[in-house]
């Protein structure tokens, strides 16, 4: 048979998709399986034992980044495939499990072939994609990318306040591993997982070819006035915290709509203290998220805005502080696995499209190491982060059929 021709077996992948989404099940549907948490090792002891079931060599990394690799005529760097278990506490069961599992499916699809490819394969399982329990997210692919990171990513404590950290976590469950962070040389990383968008469903695309996803800019302003009675305190004369934050949510959307193209911005948090009815607020927390595929439009954006938080600071007397929380710039994906992604889907009949990702992936941090890509399937109602996320079997189907051929193309490669 040609490898063309190979497909994967839907009710094999249906079957540990099923599996997998009964470990830290939810009432209606949907999965809490936060990171390190028994749920998450009760998923990683599922997973390995799946992957020595189809006789891969399990490595488990210092960061519990999981790893199933199936040899190839060559010893050289590996053509991995991966997402994440964890999920967010109002989980689905796609968002990260699906990248993972389709990875297995594509064993078992060369496994029952009798194929050996010329370069390696692996199937990865990244720590701690979601950063819900602890942060930052990426972790896992962050530090392995970013070796550099490791310690403080062991340190990162629980946000919940509980004394527990990433390390003692890992002790804990026992995926504190032997495999140094990042050690595995890689070809080439790929990465299917569902759209979390609307966009795909509304066109009626079966697959996306995702070129880049974009960057995101996190920063919190804290403005401190002073808090004063609500009724006598004359206008001229307020330092009113509140008030100043109130104003950045609106400059921040007018100055989004302002810069265009794809430019987003949200308030999505502001606190006031006291934050009672009648009392002008003395310091208010405000954090801006602003995303764009475009860097120096991201740049301008942010810019404008710290700008603007220190007129309106100087305006209503306050002083403010700022904190960059996230800084990531946009990541370009590799164009000719993009080129790839797009032949592949073609050949299978199936409709496709290039597009970025609205939303952060482990992809985007493999990206430092190696060619990668990213295929999306649509999300029903484009909702994700929800016990209702759903993606319809047969686009399942597709994106892990796109995701054997585009892996095969790269386990032929060198
Ligand atoms: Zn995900």
């Amino acid at each position: 048979m040609h490898h063309k021709d190979l497909k994967i077996k839907l009710p094999r992948l249906m079957d540990k998709i099923q599996k997998l989404g009964q470990i830290g099940a939810l009432p209606g549907g949907g999965v809490c399986r936060l990171a390190l948490t028994d749920e998450d090792k009760e998923a990683r002891d599922l997973l390995q034992q799946w992957m020595k079931q189809l006789d891969l060599e399990v490595k488990i990394d210092e960061l519990g980044n999981m790893f199933g690799i199936r040899s190839g005529k060559s010893s050289g760097p590996l053509v991995m495939v991966g997402s994440h278990l964890d999920t967010v506490g109002t989980g689905g069961l796609y968002d990260g499990s699906l990248g993972v599992l389709a990875g297995l499916e594509i064993v078992e699809t060369l496994n029952e072939a009798g194929i050996t490819t010329a370069r390696p394969f692996a199937v990865a399982n990244f720590t701690n994609e979601e950063g819900v329990r602890f942060t930052p997210d990426m972790m896992g692919s962050h530090a392995y990318s970013h070796t550099a990171e490791l310690e403080n990513m062991l340190n990162a404590k629980a946000v919940d306040g509980s004394n527990v950290s990433i390390r003692t976590e890992l002790e804990r469950i026992g995926y504190n591993g032997q495999l140094p962070c990042g050690d595995l040389e890689l070809a080439a990383f790929l990465e299917l997982h569902i759209e979390q968008g609307p966009v795909l469903e509304a066109e009626e695309i079966h697959i996306g070819a995702v070129e880049m996803v974009q960057g995101i800019y996190w920063t919190e302003y804290i403005f401190k006035g002073v808090s004063n009675h609500a009724g006598t305190t004359p206008m001229p004369l307020r330092k009113d915290a509140g008030y100043a934050a109130a104003s950045t949510a609106q400059f921040v959307r007018e100055q989004v709509l302002k810069t265009g193209g794809n430019q987003v911005g949200t308030v999505g948090l502001i606190e006031l203290s006291p934050n009672l009815i009648n009392v002008v607020a003395q310091e208010a927390r405000v954090i801006v998220d602003l995303r764009n595929t475009d860097e120096g439009a991201l740049i301008q954006t942010q810019t404008a805005l710290d700008a603007y938080v220190q007129r309106i600071s100087k305006q209503e007397n306050l002083s403010y502080q700022k904190q960059e929380l996230v800084r990531f710039p946009p990541v370009q994906f590799d164009k000719s696995i993009v080129s790839k992604i797009e032949e592949r889907a073609r050949a299978l009949n199936y409709s496709v499209k290039r597009m970025p990702s609205g939303a952060g992936h482990d992809a985007q941090m493999m990206a430092r190491l190696c060619p990668t890509a990213m295929i999306f399937v649509p999300s029903v109602g484009g909702i994700s982060h929800n016990i209702k996320e759903f993606t319809k079997e047969k686009d399942l189907e597709r994106g892990c059929n796109v995701l054997l051929q585009t892996a095969m193309d790269l386990l032929n490669l060198g």
